[in-house]
């Protein structure tokens, strides 16, 4: 039996030492309804510390809707950024004065009423109620939603569905803390990536449902001794993005030797000097000739022999598609496989490429062991999506396509997330239409695949969908070096 009194009361106390969350702290602070509204509306997928300093700068020149109308759009843009999505935001926030005019310029305190206003969701809407009137409404934010499936208090699918099942099975007396106190919990001890449950104060009532435990500091270390290496793959779909939504905090949670990156859509001279030098990691890129566009990269804790960017072919080499680092005893390729393309209008150039492609690793193979990550834009057999019938003509599903992953496979690459689980909805791409990560409606198009004579080096392989931030997820290898 979950008691969930008790559990909220011993986190309660313990999220006490926290750092505030940011809302809480300007509520506290300024009792102002405005202002947690519009921090409320600045915090949406961005991290506390750059909220704050966004809120900060806006309400040095904005105390209500009034001067708020004031201000010109570009300079709402200048003072917000670099929160995320800050163009949008700063499209609501120039229309929420007038949208506050029917209700006499004041902040509604109902949830419907807040839901009319721009920028506002229920999530938003329920903080505000909560933290700025401290009337009864249970936010729901990705930590909520999270960490009450963890301890199998709700078994839901969407943050929306989760409130509607607090709002029937939660007692009131938690409703206006729930969000603070999970919040707090999560960016700090139950994290979304390796949550620190060995030192989590609940740990002995969690039945940790769909938890991967971080591995500690020393199992890590231990690890490392025996010579086990860890790789990570994702598909960031725009570095740039990804950055502002803490990329910089997963890295470092995931402590991984080697982080392979796709879909980076940055020249290295657009990018924060953090990204460059990521703690820890020297970083190698190659992008695309067009701006914006395709592009890898790779994070590696050991400096590698060489770097080789691209494989000498001039149209696939535009792309910036393929990165191979050399180490000692191994090759770590890291691709991002074309897409066929609407129509598959490009399905002739990414057959070519995959062609080039097998022919360049079968040379890699013959010198050492190769590692093969990234985003392959298939998914291989039925299992790997789901639902194949409706896409056997859309790019990613072709029977073309899948047919170079068989002659892949039988030139004797190993998927190695296969050798480990057999069964089906385990997926790395989902799209952002449709709710479909919350449905699980998904590919399977990112792997980690060895050559034949490495199979007995691969220690494990998983898909980390836990971790948010792009329309794919990374997927992990354990790789005895
Ligand atoms: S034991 Fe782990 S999964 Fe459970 S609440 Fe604590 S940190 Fe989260």
């Amino acid at each position: 039996m979950f008691d969930i009194d008790l559990i909220l009361e011993i986190l309660e106390k313990e999220v006490s030492g926290y750092a505030v969350p940011i809302v809480d702290l300007i509520a506290v602070q300024t009792r102002d309804p405005f202002k947690v509204l519009v921090t409320t509306i600045l915090s949406a997928r961005t991290k506390d510390e750059t909220t704050a300093g966004a809120a900060a700068r806006l309400f040095k020149k904005v105390k209500d809707g009034k001067s708020l109308a004031r201000l010109a759009e570009e300079e709402i843009v200048k003072l917000i950024y670099p929160v995320g999505f800050y163009k949008n935001k700063a499209r609501y926030l120039t229309k929420l004065p007038e949208a506050l005019e029917k209700f006499g310029g004041a902040v509604p305190d109902d949830i419907d009423s807040l839901l009319t206003l721009p920028g506002v969701g229920r999530k938003t809407a329920n903080l505000v109620v909560c933290i700025a009137f401290a009337k009864p409404a249970i936010c729901v934010d990705t930590h909520v939603h999270r960490i009450m499936n963890i301890w199998g208090y709700v078994h839901t699918k969407t943050p929306l569905q989760t409130e509607m099942a607090l709002r029937k099975k939660l007692p009131k007396k938690h409703w206006l803390r729930v969000n603070s106190i999970l919040v707090a919990f999560g960016q700090g001890t139950c994290r979304p990536v390796g949550p620190h449950c060995d030192q989590c104060v609940i740990r002995k009532f969690c039945p940790q449902l769909g938890v991967t435990p971080r591995k500690s500091p020393k199992s890590r270390a231990g690890a490392r001794a025996a010579g086990i290496k860890k790789f990570i793959s994702w598909n960031v779909n725009g570095i740039r993005a990804i950055e502002k939504k803490g990329f910089a905090d997963i890295v470092r949670e995931m402590d991984a030797d080697i982080i392979a990156l796709q879909e980076t859509k940055a020249q290295p001279e657009q990018l924060s000097e953090n990204l460059i030098n990521l703690d820890g990691y020297k970083s190698f890129w190659h992008s695309a000739r067009k701006k914006g566009y395709s592009g890898v990269a790779v994070y590696a804790r050991r400096e590698p022999l060489q770097v080789y960017c691209g494989i000498d072919h001039q149209d696939i080499d535009d792309e910036g598609r393929i990165l191979t680092l050399e180490f000692s005893d191994y090759f770590l390729v890291n691709a991002y496989f074309p897409n066929a393309g609407r129509g598959l209008k490009r399905m002739a150039y990414k057959l070519d490429f995959n062609r080039r492609f097998l022919e360049y690793v079968n040379n890699l193979a013959q010198k050492k062991s190769v590692v093969i990550c990234g985003d392959f834009n298939v998914a291989h057999k039925s299992i790997d999506l789901k639902n194949p019938g409706n896409n056997v003509k859309n790019p990613g599903f072709t029977p073309e396509e899948r047919a170079w992953m068989d002659e892949f496979v039988k030139a004797g690459y190993i998927d190695t997330f296969r050798k480990f689980h057999s069964g089906p909805d385990h997926y790395t791409w989902w799209s952002y239409r449709f709710n479909a990560r919350a449905k699980n409606i998904g590919w399977r198009i990112d792997y980690f695949c060895v050559d034949k004579k490495s199979d007995e080096r691969v220690i494990d392989a998983a898909i980390l969908k836990e971790i948010m931030g792009s329309d794919h997820c990374p997927v992990s290898l354990d790789f005895k070096s």
